[in-house]
């Protein structure tokens, strides 16, 4: 069975919800509109349970087949936080909140997600129980792993958990996924260094901060190209270089550097970090000044899709869109949906909107044309997991 039918006649509704959710992004945990929206929609749909504040602001919803013969429970998550950028789409359901903006399409998950559960509440359609996840603060703030400390797994006996990202890198309606490391290890890392301040006429009675932390910059990119297995994937980027003076006469005492890290593997992940370490404690010393090394954001870990979950998201994709890309290439972005994967079995697919501005960008707004494919997604992953 491809699109079902009746997401053609919900297809309206749904986009309404989704263009709503656009006008009216909230960042990291602070989600109160959208939360309550969520919640408000699932206790109308008559889902069996409804939990608000798992995970600070995270919302789940239980819904009962018509049997339940299995005892089961599969999980679906969607993100529901937007990102701090001033958007630039044009669109006329732009948000109304200058420098919030739903840049990575969560508005589309989450609207996708809540028309699947009104599809699972009518029909019901399963044997188990599905439950449907809403996350807060996936950009950042580490929502997944809030919820799973909050008992999320336990709580609710959930054996299988299942997540979707839309990607403007893939053709309208058509799905990718990899089993195994997908999603790359974040960390993000700050150098504090400090010279000796003074005037920029004498830099010989100062220690150039600003000379030994560009230092730092340049040796910081041997890491990769020295020092890291060419098979393995590593990115080392600095994007931040602050000094406490904008003067142009003044040689500053202190300067931070800020940057990030993505990796597949741990091993590896730990070896680069330990040689930024080193890097950044021992480059300034050849200038006079000194350095300190230390982490910002907590990390994320590898996103790892598990084997056979991967094989019953690749079943339900074929069902949908007839073709599924099931070698889809790792990305270095992040996702916190590895720390559901880390804590119950599960896969995160990929569904493509089309070619449009990217993920994060000012330009960006979901695909609404892709909604019937990503809610049947989820109708047929439940009904072929949850088989009656
Ligand atoms: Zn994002
Ligand atoms: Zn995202």
């Amino acid at each position: 069975m491809p699109i079902r039918n009746r997401f053609a006649e919900l297809h309206p509704e749904i986009t309404a919800w989704r263009r709503d959710l656009h006008e009216n992004p909230e960042l990291q945990y602070d989600l109160p509109r959208t939360a309550g929206l969520v919640a408000d929609k699932l206790r109308a749909f008559g889902c069996d349970r409804v939990v608000e504040g798992i995970g600070r602001t995270g919302v789940v919803a239980l819904i009962e087949g018509k049997t339940n013969r299995s005892g089961k429970t599969i999980a679906f998550r969607a993100d529901m936080d937007a990102l701090p950028i001033f958007e630039a789409s044009g669109v006329p359901h732009a948000s109304k909140t200058p420098g919030k903006m739903h840049a990575c399409g969560h508005d589309g998950h989450t609207a996708m997600l809540l028309g699947a559960a009104q599809y699972l509440a009518e029909t019901r359609n399963f044997d188990g129980t599905v439950a449907v996840v809403f996350q807060p603060a996936e950009e950042g703030g580490a929502g997944a792993e809030a919820m799973v400390q909050d008992g999320l797994i336990e709580t609710f006996g959930i054996s299988e958990i299942y997540g979707l990202h839309n990607s403007p890198l893939l053709p309208e309606g058509h799905f990718a996924i990899r089993p195994g490391a997908f999603y790359a290890a974040v960390d993000s890392f700050h150098i504090n260094v400090t010279g000796k301040g003074g005037h920029a006429a004498r830099p010989n009675n100062t220690v150039d901060t600003t000379l030994a932390a560009s230092a730092i910059v340049m040796a910081l990119q041997s890491v990769v190209s020295r020092n890291t297995d060419p098979q393995q994937a590593v990115v080392v980027s600095v994007t931040s270089f602050r000094t406490e003076s904008d003067a142009f006469n003044v040689i500053p005492e202190h300067a931070t550097l800020r940057g990030t890290v993505r990796s597949f593997d741990m091993e590896v992940r730990a070896a680069v970090l330990e040689r930024i370490n080193t890097i950044a404690r021992l480059t300034p010393e050849s200038y006079g000044a000194t350095a300190v090394f230390g982490f910002d954001e907590e990390p994320y870990p590898v996103m790892s899709n598990h084997e056979a979950e991967t094989e019953h998201c690749i079943k339900a994709a074929l069902e949908v869109a007839g073709d599924c890309t099931t070698d889809a290439p790792r990305t270095t972005g992040g996702e916190d949906f590895a720390y559901m994967l880390q804590a119950c079995p599960g896969a995160y697919i990929q569904l493509g909107i089309g070619k449009r501005p990217g993920l994060h960008h000012p330009e960006y707004d979901f695909n609404d044309d892709v909604i019937p494919t990503g809610c049947s997604y989820w109708v047929s992953l439940a009904e072929q997991r949850l088989a009656v």
